[in-house]
């Protein structure tokens, strides 16, 4: 097996076993990046890497202590900063713009001694299910290149599964570290809101985006996941006291109690999707889950708020790209609002503008009442109904989306893409934890993914219940 191939533990020990050097796994994972340009996975390459490698590899070879991902290759979304290198978010608007500082994951990723690879393609500003939004052209799914790797986090799952990258981070904001992870196969965790600091995220809505981990098994993701989580003050909502413990690795499926929501697992889901979810809910039954049915009606509402929500908060979040600070700038312009117009105009594309225009909609006068106000409210009541359940059930298990991977190009109008976003959302609405991992394949041989929400702050149990479940299911799809 390749070290590309290779899980970071297995690689975590080999360097410390001095097995293999850190420049090793990076050029090994860096030819991988060539062999796999097809599938569009990045926007640009750390240049430095071989060099930061390097400096790992001179750590061990002074017998020093190394940090927990030390010469471990990590890719980075790219509307996530890295000091120095390109932050595009997929748009026109930023194609040129260089990030001045690091954010605070980027910061605890280099001071964990990982290798900051490179960063990934995604929809434009993380506006999508397909990563075919970007300026830069669509994500083509590792498993088959005809296929769509999912969205927006496309680029992260997409190099994850291709071994061109060992762990990746993404943004999750309805969907957007889950999906893709469902349809490349790998698994992909949203944490609890306020877990992971949001310093240097190109947030695209506030209130629900979290910064998640991607990685080809629960261990993998954990490990990151337990790397860029903790409090942080230049975000002020992180929590003071979260830590993300180590797996619990002796966790059994028997006695867990696992609700599945029946609106989640209506007509709209496919037979592929059903099916796949539910040979994954007979095998933790058998191994000793209890599995319900439950209702939770509130979850009906789940897209539409999602929608008004995210759509008002990126309404004002993109208010900023006006070709005057930084971004985009129309040419030849006369007056301000010219330049304004033509900036915004030339460098947003056709979705993010859909959704401008859709949140400015929703807080102008009169309608704030009607519809903002009111999707805050079955917000609300979504994750109240959600923490009922989870009182009495350890996990609630869904589809992560309600069909297997989408041929790239297929013709999705925008609407029915939206309401395919029923599964994920709600953890986004209610900001509780949220992992996707493989759990069967459709027709095609493309991943199905299976989605395991938990309570707040059980970040960690969530995981190990999910590692419980890839242990029995055998895990890569
Ligand atoms: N598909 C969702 C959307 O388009 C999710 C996006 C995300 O999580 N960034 O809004």
């Amino acid at each position: 097996m390749r070290l590309c191939e290779k899980n970071a533990s297995e690689l975590i020990s080999m360097l410390r076993k001095k097995e293999c050097s850190a420049r090793e796994i990076t050029e090994d994972v860096l030819k991988r990046i060539d062999k796999t340009r097809n599938l569009n996975t990045y926007i640009s390459i750390n240049e430095n890497a071989l060099k930061n490698a390097d400096s790992i590899d001179a750590l061990i070879a002074e017998g020093c202590e190394l940090p927990i991902l030390a010469g471990i290759p990590v890719a980075v979304k790219d509307n996530i900063s890295v000091k120095g290198m390109k932050m595009t978010c997929g748009s026109k608007m930023l194609q040129n713009y260089v990030a001045p500082y690091d954010s605070e994951a980027a910061d605890r990723l280099k001071k964990a001694g990982a290798v900051l690879i490179g960063k990934t393609n995604m929809d434009e500003f993380g506006m999508g299910s397909a990563s075919d939004t970007s300026v830069f052209g669509a994500v083509r799914n590792p498993v088959n290149a005809d296929f769509s790797a999912g969205g927006s986090s496309g680029g992260s799952a997409a190099a994850v599964r291709s071994c061109s990258a060992v762990l990746a981070l993404g943004s999750d904001t309805g969907g957007s570290v889950r999906q893709p992870s469902a349809f490349c196969g790998t698994v992909g965790f949203k944490p609890t809101y306020g877990t992971v600091s949001r310093y240097g995220l190109t947030a695209f809505a506030s209130s629900l985006e979290q910064i998640g981990s991607i990685g080809r098994n629960c261990a993998d993701t954990a490990l990151l996941q337990r790397v860029i989580c903790g409090y942080d003050s230049k975000d002020a909502v992180t929590a003071k006291y979260f830590s993300f413990s180590p797996l619990d690795e002796n966790l059994k499926m028997n006695g867990i109690r696992a609700a599945v929501p029946r609106e989640l697992f209506s007509e709209n889901i496919s037979d592929e999707v059903k099916t796949a979810v539910e040979t994954a809910l007979k095998l933790i039954e058998k191994n000793g889950a209890a599995v319900e049915f439950v209702d939770i009606p509130s979850l009906d509402y789940a897209v539409n708020a999602y929608y008004i929500i995210s759509s008002a908060e990126a309404s004002s979040n993109l208010s900023r790209f006006d070709g005057v600070r930084f971004g985009y700038r129309a040419e030849n312009c006369t007056t301000l609002s010219e330049l304004y117009e033509r900036s915004r105009s030339e460098g947003f594309g056709k979705e993010v503008k859909r959704r401008i225009m859709l949140g400015t909609f929703v807080l102008t006068d009169g309608c704030f009442e009607a519809y903002y106000k009111r999707a805050v409210l079955a917000a609300k009541r979504i994750t109240a109904d959600i923490s009922d359940i989870l009182e009495n059930y350890d996990i609630i298990v869904s589809p992560v989306y309600p069909t297997p991977p989408f041929l790239l190009g297929d013709k999705i109008s925008p609407l029915q893409r939206y309401a395919a976003d029923i599964c994920t959302v709600s953890a986004n609405l209610s900001g509780l934890p949220a992992v996707s991992l493989p759990c069967g394949k459709s027709r095609n041989e493309l991943p199905i993914g299976i989605q395991f929400m938990g309570r707040r702050f059980a970040d960690s149990r969530l995981l190990s219940i999910a590692a419980a479940f890839e242990k029995l299911n055998g895990g890569l799809c």
